[in-house]
């Protein structure tokens, strides 16, 4: 009977192994058969980048149809400027940084960069010059040197922590109880708000890429870490042509250009002095603000798009 019922376990064994491989091939099928946000032309090339300009031009935008998110927006940043968007939450801020990333297409007008349609050069290409700062950092169950070495697979040991030294989080990982090799993500420890910001600062300087894109957190920091973070932010934005989704001044005064924008229109665009002298959307936020400094700039406009 044993002679028997091993061979028929073992047919058990192999069936169940089968079975689960025809559900990982479904299932690897469904994910090649999905439709995909953005596809490249056939006759794409690669993106010639050359000073890092960008322009949108027009540009009218919506996630759903009938819900006009962006509506002929119109602005460029020259090589090596650094612009902030501000305005009230819904705004459309966040979704301008998507955009020039290539998460999605547009419904209608362009988007260049160094003169150059985004939608009509290679997606991996595109991609390689830009480096985003988002407002909530994925970070993967791996340890920390593994997460900033996300920014650029093939650096070394040493660079990582370069980078991690940049972006001020170097001693914060000293002080974790495996130091670099402490495991971080949904099964290892959980970082602040603050210090996942960080970890993706130091991505983006591993990466050094040409464009930056940083969609400020809005979680309150504490001064000190807001400081630090400016701090290391200012060095690698430093002659990169650069957009910020604003919520604090720190950022908004000294940028070259700000756009306010209001229900997805530019409603108010130039330098800081410039916006406060015109008296209005951006110069009430601004008067507001310094009565109540712990508020963010995009409450503070106090207009709710939606
Ligand atoms: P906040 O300051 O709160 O981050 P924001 O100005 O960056 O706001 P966006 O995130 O660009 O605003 O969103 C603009 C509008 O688009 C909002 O009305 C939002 O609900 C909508 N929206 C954002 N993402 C999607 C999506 N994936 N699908 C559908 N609608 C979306």
């Amino acid at each position: 009977i044993i002679q028997l019922y091993t061979p028929l376990n073992w047919f058990g064994t192999y069936y169940r192994m089968i079975q689960s491989a025809f559900v990982d091939m479904e299932s690897m099928f469904d994910l090649l058969t999905e439709e995909k946000e953005v596809k490249d032309n056939v006759n794409a090339g690669d993106l010639l980048f050359t000073e890092g300009r960008i322009d949108f031009k027009n540009v009218c935008f919506s996630y759903t149809p009938g819900k006009e998110i962006l509506s002929d927006v119109s602005f460029s940043v020259m090589p090596g400027q650094t612009v902030a968007l501000v305005g009230p939450s819904g705004s459309g801020k966040s979704t301008i940084i998507r955009l020039l990333f290539r998460f999605y297409d547009i419904r209608s007008g362009c988007i260049l960069i160094d003169g150059q349609d985004i939608s009509k050069v290679k997606q991996n290409s595109l991609r390689s010059y830009i480096g985003v700062v988002p407002q909530d950092t994925v970070l993967f169950n791996d340890n920390i040197r593994e997460n900033i070495r996300y920014g650029r697979i093939s650096a070394s040991d040493q660079e990582v922590e370069e980078a991690a030294v940049a972006a001020d989080i170097h001693d914060r990982i000293l002080s974790l109880p495996d130091g670099y090799d402490s495991e971080v993500g949904e099964r290892g420890l959980k970082l602040s708000g603050g210090e996942k910001q960080r970890v993706a600062i130091a991505r983006t300087i591993l990466k050094n890429p040409r464009i930056i894109l940083l969609d400020e957190a809005t979680s309150a920091l504490d001064s000190q870490t807001e400081r630090n973070i400016q701090l290391s932010l200012a060095k690698v934005c430093a002659n990169h042509t650069t957009l910020v989704v604003a919520h604090r001044l720190s950022t908004i005064i000294s940028s070259d250009q700000i756009l306010v924008l209001h229900d997805g229109r530019i409603a108010e665009q130039g330098r800081h002095e410039e916006l406060l002298a015109m008296g209005c959307l951006y110069s009430a936020m601004w008067l507001k603000q310094q009565q109540s400094p712990e508020c963010e700039v995009s409450e503070e406009l106090g207009l709710e798009t939606q």
